[in-house]
């Protein structure tokens, strides 16, 4: 075999561990006991309207999925006000990262980001052997100034994870919109918005407002699978000017997003009852971890996702002593935070059972 060297030297995506797996190296048996806390996932559940429609589709399952997503497309366009030229949906958003890596990324280009920012960029940037440039995060935040420094002509992406993972932080409206003033024609502003519909309703930035100007290179990107509860189904998509869209899908397989996930889309798009509960679940976690967790000397960095970055020193060694007792954070020293853990706002039991077990871990 020969295969692409810089595929052969690729880093492979750890993700949190299965309950499953985790369980089954632990030597634990009831798999409902375990609390896991490590990927941001919505642990409410999906909307039951959701699991309807999804039992609904089942007898469908024959079919090819509708490839253009016609009524989703619609659906959404409607709810966002923009029209349905402006969007793409993929399997996951991540999938939508790597269309853009496919379309903008080569040989002698870059893609700039935050230095602590979600880890697909920089993956999905060497399957196209893009360069990555990584700008500081000072109080692990963008600097959307220094970001701009950075860009030379060699530059094709520049990706704002906003709120941040896995350091819950955001950037201003008035930082953004200096910040796109200022963006070079030949690059392409990625803002990735998978949590905006966790975020107060105040301080919520607004990046489609370029878009619905007719904006070419800014694009948004969300997902169903952390506030809509969605994650195993693989649904996210772009929102962005018709040309980069038609870009983007031209390297898009067929049915790259199942007809199950369309369906449970729709729905969950419909179930604001389980929006707003899912919110007030994330904001109570927070208040609850910002308040409790200084108590036990760990610092907090203040958060507008549904997880929370918190100092406990010695990531690993606490994550591994969290584990045996049945609670799952994110370790964050792959993201060079080694006296880090990323921990997911739960149920309020849930987030009860992860402050007893770092009491326990912490003393
Ligand atoms: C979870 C997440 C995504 C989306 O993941 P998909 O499940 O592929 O939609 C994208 N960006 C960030 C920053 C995330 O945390």
């Amino acid at each position: 075999m020969k295969a692409k060297e810089w595929i052969s030297d690729l880093r492979v995506y750890e993700p949190g561990k299965p309950i499953e797996e985790v369980a089954r190296e632990l030597g634990f048996d009831d798999i409902a006991s375990i609390v896991k806390v490590a990927s941001n996932e919505n642990e409410l559940g999906p909307s039951p309207m959701a699991i309807e429609a999804m039992q609904e589709s089942i007898a469908q399952m024959h079919r090819y999925p509708d490839g253009g997503a016609f009524y989703l497309k619609r659906k959404l366009a409607d709810k966002l006000d923009i029209d349905p030229e402006h969007l793409l949906f993929g399997c996951g958003s991540n999938e939508l990262i790597v269309f853009l890596c496919h379309v903008f990324l080569g040989q002698g280009t870059n893609l700039v980001m935050g230095a602590t920012a979600f880890a697909v960029y920089f993956l999905a940037a060497a399957m196209y052997q893009g360069e990555v440039v990584r700008v500081p995060m000072p109080e692990h935040t963008h600097d959307l100034d220094a970001m701009l420094a950075a860009i030379t002509p060699a530059t094709r992406l520049v990706v704002i994870c906003n709120p941040n993972n896995p350091t819950g932080t955001m950037v201003s409206q008035a930082a953004i919109d200096r910040f796109v003033e200022q963006l070079p024609d030949h690059v392409v502003a990625v803002f990735d918005e998978a949590y905006i519909e966790v975020m107060p309703e105040d301080r919520k930035p607004d990046v489609l407002k370029y878009i619905r100007a007719g904006k070419e290179n800014v694009i948004v990107l969300r997902t169903f699978s952390k506030a809509y509860g969605l994650a195993g189904l693989r649904i996210g998509y772009a929102i962005g000017h018709p040309e980069l869209i038609g870009l983007l899908n031209k390297v898009r397989q067929p049915f790259n997003v199942s007809g199950m996930a369309q369906a449970a889309a729709m729905a969950a798009l419909d179930d604001v009852a389980h929006l707003v509960e899912t919110r007030a679940m994330v904001f109570e976690g927070l208040a609850f971890f910002e308040r409790e967790l200084p108590r036990l000397g760990i610092t907090t960095v203040p958060s507008v996702a549904n997880f929370i970055l918190v100092k406990t020193g010695n990531g690993r060694a606490v994550f591994q002593a969290l584990q045996k007792r049945k609670v799952i954070v994110r370790p964050m020293d792959p993201y060079g935070l080694p006296d880090h853990i990323r921990i997911t706002i739960g149920t309020p039991e849930q987030n009860q059972t992860v402050l007893d077990a770092l009491k326990e871990v912490m003393a």
